[in-house]
């Protein structure tokens, strides 16, 4: 599936590998595999990375798996954050927390809290995840909230053999759907 590209050429400052305006994407990995996108679109693209970053590795409890999200309106406006959990009320206990099994079925993904949380209309959107792209199952949802844009960090091998199967139909739905997404590759 290819990727669609602005074609803008101005670049992001890149030292080591690792861009100045991002603490988790490899800016230089994301331009050498999909060439350049614009500049005003990527420096909102690693700040609102960032912050699903912070969302996610800080505030879930999920002690194995902990996702950020952040919607956007298309003035670069957060509407709404989510971050993976239990439902309000449903206690959270640690022994819930640790059966894997027992676990996915409590939780609801940090992208779909972040749609339901949000109190407008969610047409031409842009959606970010931290640290993967979002499942099959919420895909559907983010097709049928009208986000349009979604962007995510790139799956680790680990992910990927974990829950390769998801990312790849939901892949193929955003890009039947005609949703844009965007993958940058994390900083080792
Ligand atoms: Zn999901």
């Amino acid at each position: 599936m290819s990727k669609p590209t602005s074609g803008l050429s101005k670049k992001v400052e890149v030292r080591g590998g690792q861009s100045k305006n991002s603490s988790i994407i490899d800016t230089a990995a994301f331009e050498k595999n999909h060439g350049s996108l614009s500049f005003t679109t990527k420096k909102w693209d690693l700040r609102f990375l960032d912050l699903a970053y912070y969302i996610g590795s800080s505030w879930s409890k999920d002690p194995s798996t902990k996702v950020g999200a952040v919607i956007t309106d298309e003035k670069n406006r957060i509407i709404s954050i989510g971050f993976n959990g239990f439902p309000r009320n449903v206690e959270d206990k640690p022994s819930r927390l640790r059966n894997r099994k027992e676990k996915y079925k409590f939780v609801v993904h940090g992208e779909i809290n972040a749609i339901v949380f949000a109190k407008q209309d969610l047409t031409g959107a842009t959606l970010y995840t931290w640290p993967f792209p979002p499942c099959a199952d919420c895909a559907g949802i983010i097709i049928q909230s009208g986000i349009k844009r979604v962007v995510s960090t790139m799956p680790t091998k680990g992910m990927i053999k974990r829950w390769g199967e998801s990312f790849e139909i939901a892949d193929i739905m955003f890009w039947e759907a005609r949703i844009y997404q965007y993958l940058y590759p994390r900083i080792p």
